[in-house]
């Protein structure tokens, strides 16, 4: 029988040494200045090649060359772009495998939560592939004597996107899809933490017909983004990451007349009432906190235990936070990889330190973590602490590690005001088999995304994605029918074909 812990990946793991360059107007293009940043293997710590950091001048042609495509494109009829997106669908479905190898090597995640962050991404192009019904308006014949009145939707022009590293793949989809779909040209600037998986993109979209210009990267830093936010050309900004970067953009933006939807950060808590499923809550908490680290914004990394269910949950939570098969990404067994970068390691593990010092009871201590064969690889293993209150900074701040931290109540009263207290309100769920209880939360809670005897509440790809409070600011969710109307203007036509027009000026205010 084959030994489970050396099952491997059905494809082999990801190398190129080469520089992640940018893809402007259809070809690959160094940048102009020469500065480049280390693209990191986190399972082995080690370089595995260079991102380049572009200049304002590299941003000045990636706007040309997306304005220079965008009237071809907002003229070509929606239903022929839709077909050059489904064709772009079916080379993302035959390549799920090669970019959640990609993935892993350059996030750290394991290879099947790689793939399911591809599926993810694929939903929402398939979602894209509907743009000729989702562009319909509405019309209204007759609205006076010989008038109809009609509304439609156009194009914004050139749009961009700014991604996290978090999800490398899935995020930039939540954005260029829908808004190319929709007429736009974009220009993605991916993470500089794991940049490959967007050039693997734009060469699919070409190798699908996708129009030179119509879909640009641009890899870099806070320079390119604050060019982008800057130029003149740009019209919209889509951007999802850390909240205080997320501020800024929309404030920025703003300043500068833009379009902005800018998703921030995260401390999703799941609530659990006493009369919950233990078995399935805990291997619910467990996948929705140590899952990929710990590194998605809708983990869960607060547990709010509600009367006496502590008792039956905490030791069956730490005996599993201590037991966590954390190794290598693109071993197959594996639950858990590291973490992104030697800097979040050191920071995750200061929140811990942090945990200990204002008085969190630790019951499982990740610190320290070693992977035989990977010493230098930036992991941490699983933690977990008891009787957190909400004044610690490991409650009250986004830690973005495998760190759960559990809060006792006393009702679902001091559970719902618990969250609504919270400056995010991402994600929450909430555990327990009664269902006025459930409905009473999801009407009451402060958050954008609710999930009932679920997790991880991810919205569908046609129901749209985004949080309350200081985890989004702009009006729009990212993605489904608002994402569309993120990245299109309505405009409004009313048409008169008179027989015979009445002679002479009107001065009257026309009424209906
Ligand atoms: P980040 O904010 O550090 O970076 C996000 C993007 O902004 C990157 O492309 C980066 O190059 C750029 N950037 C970084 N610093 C900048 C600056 N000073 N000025 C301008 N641009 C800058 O986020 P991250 O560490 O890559 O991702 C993790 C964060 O993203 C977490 O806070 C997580 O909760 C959040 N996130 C939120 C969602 C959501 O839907 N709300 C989804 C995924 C990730």
């Amino acid at each position: 029988m084959k030994d489970q812990n050396t099952r491997t990946a059905p494809v082999a793991a990801y190398v190129d040494s080469g520089d992640v360059v940018n893809f402007i107007g259809g070809r690959l293009q160094p940048a102009s200045g020469g500065r480049k940043q280390d693209v990191f293997n986190p399972s082995t710590g080690q370089v595995a090649r260079q991102v380049a950091l572009s200049t304002h001048d590299d941003v000045k042609a990636a706007v040309a060359a997306a304005k220079a495509a965008a009237q071809a494109w907002a003229d070509t009829p929606p239903v022929r772009r839709a077909r050059i997106m489904s064709r772009f669908l079916r080379l993302m479905n035959d390549n799920v495998d090669a970019m959640a190898a990609m993935i892993t090597a350059e996030h750290g995640k394991v290879f099947t939560d790689a793939q399911g962050e591809v599926a993810r991404g694929i939903d929402v192009i398939e979602f894209a592939c509907g743009i000729p019904q989702l562009l319909k308006g509405d019309y209204t014949e007759q609205v006076a004597n010989g008038i109809d009145n009609w509304t439609l939707r156009q194009p914004l022009g050139v749009v961009a996107g700014i991604t996290p590293f978090n999800f490398p793949c899935m995020v930039p989809c939540w954005m260029f899809p829908v808004a190319i779909a929709a007429g736009n040209t974009f220009i993605l600037k991916p993470s500089e933490r794991d940049p490959s998986v967007s050039l693997f993109m734009a060469r699919l979209f070409q190798e699908a017909g996708l129009p030179d210009g119509v879909f640009n990267v641009i890899q870099g830093d806070k320079a390119v983004v604050d060019a982008l936010l800057e130029h003149a050309d740009v019209a919209a900004l889509s951007f999802v990451g850390s909240t205080p970067i997320a501020q800024y953009i929309y404030e920025r933006g703003a300043h500068f007349g833009k379009r902005v939807q800018a998703l921030g950060g995260a401390k999703n808590h799941m609530v659990i009432l006493p009369d919950a499923d233990i078995e399935r809550t805990v291997d619910a908490l467990v996948g929705a906190a140590y899952g990929s680290a710990g590194e998605r914004c809708m983990a869960i990394s607060v547990a709010v235990m509600v009367g006496d269910v502590g008792k039956k949950i905490m030791p069956a939570l730490a005996e599993r936070a201590r037991s966590l098969n954390i190794k290598d990404g693109m071993n197959l067994d594996a639950e858990m990889g590291p973490v992104v970068s030697r800097e979040a390691l050191q920071r995750i593990e200061s929140y811990i330190a942090l945990g200990v010092e204002q008085g969190a009871e630790l019951l499982v201590d990740g610190r320290g973590y070693k992977v035989a064969g990977h010493e230098d690889g930036f992991y941490v293993g699983g933690t977990l602490f008891d009787k957190v209150t909400p004044d610690m900074k490991i409650y009250k701040e986004e830690i973005f590690g495998p760190v759960l931290a559990c809060v006792h109540v006393d009702d679902l009263g001091a559970a719902i005001d618990l969250v609504n207290r919270h400056e995010f309100g991402n994600g929450v769920s909430c555990f327990t088999s009664d269902g006025h209880a459930a409905r009473e939360f999801s009407r009451r809670i402060q958050v954008g995304m609710v999930g009932v005897n679920v997790p991880i509440p991810v919205p569908m790809s046609w129901h749209g994605f985004g949080g309350w409070k200081r985890s989004l600011f702009g009006d729009t969710h990212a993605y489904g029918e608002e994402g569309v109307r993120f990245y299109t203007k309505q405009k409004s036509i009313m048409q008169r074909w008179p027989e015979n027009i009445a002679k002479g000026n009107e001065f009257i205010m026309p009424t209906m």
